[in-house]
């Protein structure tokens, strides 16, 4: 991960939604900018290289589907649309218009927060090749895993997991965060996925997996990764 705050533009013309986003996404950390207009838009776009772009359907001048459709030829940066209606969403899909990503108003805060982290996780290239806790090292290029010496045995998702959550050591994260983070947000499964995942991963990297102290519950949130 680099250092430099990662570049949104936040394209609606409701202009208490888009402060409300551009006010959370900026308390995220994430350096924000608006417009309310398609064609200003479009210019933005193509002056800036953003980072995701988070897209309206209904535009003046210019609406979301056509500057889709015309950055697409232009560019591969990530796009979410927001969409008024769930009937638009056959047509945003049957268009096939290169969006990576839709929400449906309205949606909560917390759902669209999440949309970007997955897009932005999913399009940001991972330069950091190792992680680094204790005595568990991951070996991010070659995906393996070792507990001092030997190499431990982790499925794909558990590395996956594993990752993830010594990626945020100290934080507690929710088991649906975890969910979208590692497998992706449209996964259909539910929320004890991540449970089972967690157990056999304890059974693997914990001295006694009956008394965690490295992936530690948190009541009523998720998991912590302790180091
Ligand atoms: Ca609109």
């Amino acid at each position: 991960m680099s250092d430099q705050p990662q570049q949104l533009l936040i394209v609606e013309d409701e202009a208490t939604l888009r402060e409300t986003l551009a006010y959370n996404l900026k308390r995220e950390g994430y350096e924000v900018v608006t417009t309310g207009d398609g064609e200003e838009a479009l210019e933005l776009a193509r002056e800036t290289l953003f980072d995701l772009i988070v897209l309206d359907v209904m535009l003046p001048t210019l609406d979301g589907l056509s500057i889709v459709r015309i950055l697409r030829k232009e560019q591969r940066t990530p796009i979410i649309l927001l969409t008024a209606r769930s009937g638009e969403v056959d047509r945003i899909l049957g268009l096939e218009t290169g969006a990576d990503d839709y929400v449906v108003k309205p949606f909560s805060l917390g759902e669209l927060l999440a949309r970007v982290r997955a897009v932005l996780r999913r399009s940001t290239p991972e330069t950091t090749t190792t992680l680094q806790a204790g005595d568990l090292t991951l070996d991010l290029i070659g995906r393996k895993a070792y507990r001092g010496e030997p190499e431990l045995r982790l499925s794909h998702k558990e590395f996956d997991l594993l990752a993830a959550l010594i990626r945020n050591t100290g934080t507690a994260l929710s088991r649906e965060r975890l969910l979208q983070e590692v497998w992706g947000y449209d996964y259909p499964g539910d929320t004890r996925t991540v449970d089972v995942h967690i157990r056999w991963l304890r059974e693997k990297i914990e001295e006694d997996a009956a008394e965690p102290r490295r992936i530690v519950t948190v009541r009523g949130v998720g998991y912590r990764f302790e180091q």
